[in-house]
């Protein structure tokens, strides 16, 4: 009777979360070797491929082992990690594919565009004359309102 008292919220939570387990999630598969991928990188922390859709040549994906979904649940590790893999990646790419510029991009939650609930980093080669269109409406802001919202962020940060 304990056990399903304290069972029911963390499914609930998990189910809010994030639709996937660990054991269906295609990244996690992936770092294991057990669902096709053309890899980058891997060791024991990270792992990065390529993205299996293309919109720009080369996009590559970089990945922390774990089954972590989002960025609320990474580690400080974890994250130096991937942005140490995204440094030496990046200048790779470039080499590779003669890019003009590249892009990081990373989501967390469906109303950000997060698809596959394990974090991963994008990393988007970007080219003179490519198709990429990324559209951000222009919103210049009162500082009296930057201020305020750069306060409440202020206040709720614990390091
Ligand atoms: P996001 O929308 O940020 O969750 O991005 C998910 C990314 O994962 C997309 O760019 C997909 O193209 C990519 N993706 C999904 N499945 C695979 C797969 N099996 N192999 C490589 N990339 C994948
Ligand atoms: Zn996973």
């Amino acid at each position: 009777m304990a056990a399903a008292q304290t069972a029911a919220p963390s499914c609930r939570k998990k189910l809010y979360n994030c639709p996937m387990t660990s054991q269906d999630c295609i990244f996690c598969q992936i770092a294991a070797g057990m669902s096709p991928a053309s890899i980058v990188y891997a060791d024991e922390r990270i792992a990065a491929f390529m993205d299996i859709n293309q919109p720009v040549p080369y996009k590559t994906l970089i990945i922390p082992r774990a089954h972590v979904e989002t960025i609320y649940d990474l580690s400080g590790e974890q994250a130096a990690w991937v942005m140490q893999a995204a440094v030496q990646i990046a200048q790779a790419i470039r080499a590779a594919s003669n890019c003009d510029g590249l892009m990081l991009s990373q989501s967390n939650g469906a109303a950000a565009g997060q698809e596959v609930f394990h974090f991963h980093l994008h990393l988007w080669p970007r080219f003179w004359g490519d198709r990429l269109r990324i559209s951000v409406p222009r919103s210049l802001t009162p500082r009296a309102e930057l201020d305020r919202m750069a306060s409440e962020i202020r206040a709720r940060l614990d390091f």
